[in-house]
This record gives C-alpha cells, sequence and structure tokens, in this order.
C-alpha cells in the first residue's frame, strides 16, 4: 500500500464509498442505500478509482442536529487517520450528492476537515472528480449546503403546516391517549369519562384537587402504564380544553379565522365549554393545562424524556403520618431563586423538595469519589463526563449503571447551606 494520498499499484486512487437514506424515504430495507452504494461503483471506476470501504448510514436524517450517524463518524474518524478499519489506505471519498454527506454546516466543516486533513485527497461525485483544496471546491460544497438547508426548511415548514391544517379540521392529536377517551380518541371511554365529568362537578362545587386525586387512587384509577394520579395530573385533565371539545394548539385555544370560535374537535366532550371554563377558574392561571401546555404530565403514564440528570432516580425520605417512609419520585420543576432554577419535589407528599443543581452535583460526587473504587465509572467516561461530552441520556445511563437510586432526605426549613449527605445512595 502507499502512502496517503498515493495511488494503488494497478494506478486506482483508493476511496471510501458513503451512502446515506433519509428516515422520510421508505426505504429503510436498505435497498436505497444499496442502490447509491452500486452508483459510487461506477463513478468510481469512471473517475479511475477503486472503492476499498464501504460506509452507510440507513434511514438517517442528516438534517436534524445531533441525529446518529455512525457511519458518517466512522469515515470522518477514518479520514483523520488515514485508514480504514481493516487498514486499506484511503485518498478520497465517492458519494453520490454531496446532501448524502452534510446538509448541516457542522457537518461540512467535520468532513472537510477530516478529508484535507492529509495532502492528496480528492472528491468525486458523478459530476466529476473535485478538488477539495481549492478555493473553488470548498465553494461547490458550501453552494451544495446552501440548497441542502434551503430545502429541510420548506420540508419542515410543510410538516409545521400540516398540523396546523389537522388542528384546524379538529382532528384528535397524534401522540398518546388521553385520559377520559378510548384508543380511537374519539370514543368516551366508559369508565374514565365519568370520573372526568365528577371530578370537574366536584371541583366546581370547591374540592381540593387532593381530595379529588386521593378518590382516583382509592378507587385504584392508573394511566394505561401505571402512573398514579396526583393532583397536578388531575387538574390538568380537568382543565384540558378537549375535555369540552376544543382544539388547542401549543398553548392558545384554536380558532376559526373566519368566526372566530373555537375549532370543535370531532371528538365526544366530556362536558360543556361552560363548565370546563368554571373548572379552569376555579385553577391560578399558571396550574392550567392551557398554561402548562401538553408537555406536562399525563395519566396515561406515557412521559416525555426526562430533562434532569436526578429526574427519576431519586426518591422521596419523608416520613409520612403512618411512620412509613414516603418513597415517591422527586420530579424535576421549575425553581424560584437563581441558585435555584430548578428544583426536584415529591408530588405524592409534597413534603420534600431539594435544589436541583444541589442534587445534580451530590449525584456527581457519589459517582466519581464516594461509590465504591469497582463501581466507579471508568477514566474515559469521567473525561468525558467533566469536558461536557456526554449528553444527557448518556450521563443518566452512568448514573443508573452505579446507583438504583437515591433517597432525599427532607431539608431543614431556613436551613440555606447546601448539604449534600441528604441524598443517601442505594447502590447498585
Ligand atoms: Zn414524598
Amino acid at each position: 500500500m502507499g502512502q496517503d494520498g498515493a495511488n494503488e499499484p494497478n494506478g486506482l486512487i483508493p476511496v471510501a464509498s458513503y451512502a446515506r437514506t433519509s428516515e422520510d424515504v421508505r426505504q429503510k430495507d436498505g435497498h436505497g442505500v444499496r442502490h447509491q452504494l452500486r452508483i459510487n461503483e461506477r463513478t468510481a471506476r469512471e473517475h479511475g478509482c477503486r472503492v476499498v470501504q464501504v460506509y452507510t448510514d440507513n434511514s438517517c436524517s442528516a438534517s436534524r442536529p445531533r441525529a446518529a450517524r455512525p457511519g458518517f463518524d466512522r469515515l470522518v474518524e477514518d479520514l483523520m487517520t488515514g485508514r480504514s478499519a481493516d487498514g486499506q489506505a484511503i485518498s478520497g471519498v465517492v458519494c453520490v450528492a454531496d446532501d448524502r454527506l452534510y446538509r448541516r454546516a457542522e457537518d461540512l466543516t467535520r468532513f472537510f476537515g477530516a478529508l484535507t486533513s492529509r495532502p492528496g485527497r480528492i472528491y468525486v461525485d458523478p459530476q466529476g472528480r473535485r478538488d477539495p483544496y481549492s478555493q473553488e471546491g470548498l465553494l461547490e460544497a458550501v453552494r451544495s449546503l446552501e440548497a441542502a438547508v434551503a430545502e429541510t426548511q420548506v420540508r419542515s415548514r410543510r410538516l409545521v403546516n400540516w398540523h396546523w391544517a389537522r388542528a384546524v379540521e379538529g382532528v384528535p392529536h397524534s401522540g398518546p391517549r388521553p385520559f377520559g377517551w378510548q384508543e380511537d380518541r374519539i370514543t368516551l371511554h366508559p369508565a374514565e369519562a365519568p370520573l372526568v365529568e365528577k371530578a370537574v362537578s366536584d371541583r366546581v362545587g370547591g374540592k381540593p384537587v387532593r381530595a379529588i386525586a386521593l378518590e382516583w387512587r382509592d378507587l385504584g384509577v392508573t394511566g394505561t402504564r401505571g402512573g398514579r394520579p396526583n393532583p397536578q395530573t388531575v387538574t390538568q385533565i380537568m382543565t384540558a380544553p378537549r375535555v369540552c371539545g376544543y382544539r388547542a394548539n401549543k398553548g392558545a385555544l384554536l380558532l376559526v379565522p373566519e368566526t372566530g370560535e373555537p375549532v370543535l374537535g370531532r371528538w365526544d366532550p366530556i362536558v360543556t365549554p361552560d363548565r370546563w371554563a368554571a373548572v379552569c377558574a376555579t385553577f391560578s392561571a399558571g396550574n392550567l393545562y392551557m398554561h402548562r401546555g401538553s408537555g406536562a404530565p399525563r395519566l396515561t403514564g406515557q412521559r416525555a424524556a426526562p430533562r434532569r440528570l436526578a429526574s427519576g432516580i431519586l426518591r422521596c425520605g419523608a416520613t409520612r403520618h403512618d411512620g412509613t417512609t414516603c418513597h415517591g419520585a422527586l420530579c424535576a420543576q421549575k425553581g424560584r431563586s437563581k441558585r435555584s432554577p430548578y428544583v426536584y419535589s415529591c408530588r405524592d407528599c409534597g413534603r420534600c423538595s431539594i435544589s436541583g443543581p444541589l442534587a445534580d452535583e451530590a449525584l456527581e460526587r457519589l459517582l466519581f469519589s464516594q461509590a465504591p473504587r469497582s463501581k466507579q465509572p471508568t477514566g474515559v467516561v469521567r473525561d468525558r463526563w467533566f469536558a461536557g461530552e456526554l449528553d444527557l441520556a448518556e450521563k443518566r445511563r452512568v448514573v443508573s449503571d452505579v446507583l438504583a437510586g437515591c433517597v432525599v432526605r427532607p431539608g431543614v426549613k431556613g436551613l440555606h447551606a447546601w448539604d449534600h449527605s441528604r441524598v443517601q445512595p442505594v447502590w447498585r
């Protein structure tokens, strides 16, 4: 094998072949990828090259940030080292079009940086060979990027319009089944709908929402994945506009443009609009479904992805009246101070709450200095963690490898010093 940029003994230039299909084309069987690879083979032959290694990403988006593209990542790595995993020298890349490789500026930068990290490299596509070191070569790449970005914008605008059009028609939301309706999202659920109706009635009559939640618990009401009712979820259920047949989109009631009247959904309502307005009036604005949005917890139990490090890991250590420990999950919510922009609080008993940054810091300490040596994350993981290279999901995996959970002791009122020892580990 020659050095970088050198030809093979047969005079052919060894190149890497890259192919990608996006998730929106229905070619998840790899047909699209195989087709592109065949074109790459032909392109390579026509331009005095030989494919020595193949890199593919099947049904991967190149427009969304952080979308995983393992094939592309490997290609970039191999271009940096100059060799494929099995030791073949790589002197260029062949692809059917630039937008297979990059649709975002960051990826263009990564790809070009890697491609030109060594001298003598080429880029080949059906239009011909391109010199990636020349200004013209780079300009052409940027032009392709601009076209791809414009196309992505048009496509995502189309998607937004589609959601909006569906909303105006009053078609039920996709996503998890709302509590009170059957799977078709149109027909009322025989057990749940009467519960919601009664809850609205009770609440308008002055019943505390906590009492309603307790009643539902006593009746054994759970979400489809076992979520237990609490005051927040019950409030969300009662104040969602869908309860009276109104359609909302992004926190605002959807109005018919011509009349200004609310758009009526095609589903069966549980109460009249007047009743719904009446129940909403019993809550402060900040607690309403319309304020908190559909991302707030629902009883279907399908939760949004956790957005905080310790979400679901912390358990409530408060003592209940009967002497047992609460053990409710501490959930992240907005905090009120600069020092604690978010807090973890128990939704079950409401008697245990801890500053978000304090709990996260305590978790880090447990993980990297207090865990038994054999359980601590490896040096590589530690370095990546503190270099900020791990995303939230990865960090949470690291945590759950070491900790089965943590029990949080309730804080002492008026004591503002940070006490890391409130977070007690349960090692795996
Ligand atoms: Zn609790």
